[in-house]
């Protein structure tokens, strides 16, 4: 079969390889003129750095048929992301956990007084949280709310909390013991040579041949037996059915000497 894949990220990389193996003759295309999609890394030529160019990127799964897959194609080096933020001017440790509360109201909390001093902070006034702002009052209460959710909610999704729905707090979690690793999965890691050089790797097969710097058209389907599409759904549509929200981040770029590590 020839089978035509849009986008060289992830999904048009490991979906064609694995046809490739199984004797299918793919062809991939993408409009951005490098592989790797928004899992892109490059080496700053000033510094050595490796930049994920759209984004920080961790590898973790609990899959271990998953890990084994992409170990198959990068040198993965360990990497647990245990995140900081700033709040009324100190630093303290993210996802909330058992450190953040003690630190920010100044307690010795044990796990469990921890859970019953949140629970009295809750305003149980709300029976029916709609938006992401009721869910996380009704949850935790105004201080952590306007520390920790309100700001770290609106930079990611670029609108007010009340106008998110509830559920999307689930991303949020609150740890009522120490464990400061943002993810609970077995396996975190990310490749040594980044993953524009993993892409490259499983897309080196003879029967995978890579077009870049070209947008899908409609007619490109009459060459192909089957089309796979891992752009954007909303793209897929040409945004005539309108567009999906999407959370992201903005990003400044500053070049620092030695270890800079800002908490701001
Ligand atoms: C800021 C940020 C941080 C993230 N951090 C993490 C993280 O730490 N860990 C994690 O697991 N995931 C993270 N992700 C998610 C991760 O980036 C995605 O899950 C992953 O990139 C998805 O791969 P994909 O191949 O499905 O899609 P994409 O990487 O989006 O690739 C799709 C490709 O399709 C191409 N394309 C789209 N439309 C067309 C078209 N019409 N014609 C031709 N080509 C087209 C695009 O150019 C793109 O290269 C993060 C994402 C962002 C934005």
């Amino acid at each position: 079969m020839r089978i035509l894949l849009v986008g060289a990220g992830l999904s048009g990389a490991v979906i064609g390889r694995e046809l490739a193996e199984a004797g299918h003759d793919c062809r991939i295309i993408d409009a951005r003129p490098h592989i790797a999609g928004n899992c892109h890394t490059e080496r700053d030529a000033d510094t050595g750095v490796m930049m994920h160019v759209y984004g920080p990127h961790i590898f973790h799964t609990d899959d271990e048929g998953v890990w084994d897959y992409v170990n198959r194609f990068a040198r993965f080096m360990p990497f647990q992301n245990r995140v900081k933020t700033t709040a009324q001017g100190r630093v303290y440790s993210l996802p909330v956990n058992l450190l953040t509360i003690n630190q920010f109201f100044g307690t010795t909390l044990r796990p469990e007084e921890a859970r019953a001093f949140i629970e009295s902070k809750a305003d149980t006034t709300i029976t029916d949280p709609q938006s992401f702002e009721d869910q996380a009052l009704r949850f935790v209460g105004p201080e952590l709310y306007e520390a920790f959710f309100k700001g770290y909610t609106e930079k990611q999704w670029g609108c007010s909390p009340t106008e998110l729905p509830a559920s999307i707090l689930k991303r949020l979690p609150v740890r009522f013991n120490y464990d400061d690793n943002y993810f609970f999965h077995r396996f975190q890691g990310m490749p040594q040579d980044g993953y524009t050089a993993m892409v490259a790797a499983i897309l080196d097969h003879p029967r995978i041949k890579v077009e870049l710097g070209t947008e899908y058209s409609p007619e490109m389907a009459s060459d192909a037996d089957h089309v796979f599409w891992s752009g954007p759904l909303d793209g897929y549509f040409d945004y005539r059915l309108g567009r999906l929200g999407y959370r992201t981040l903005d990003f400044e770029r500053f070049n620092h000497d030695g270890d800079h590590q800002a908490a701001r």
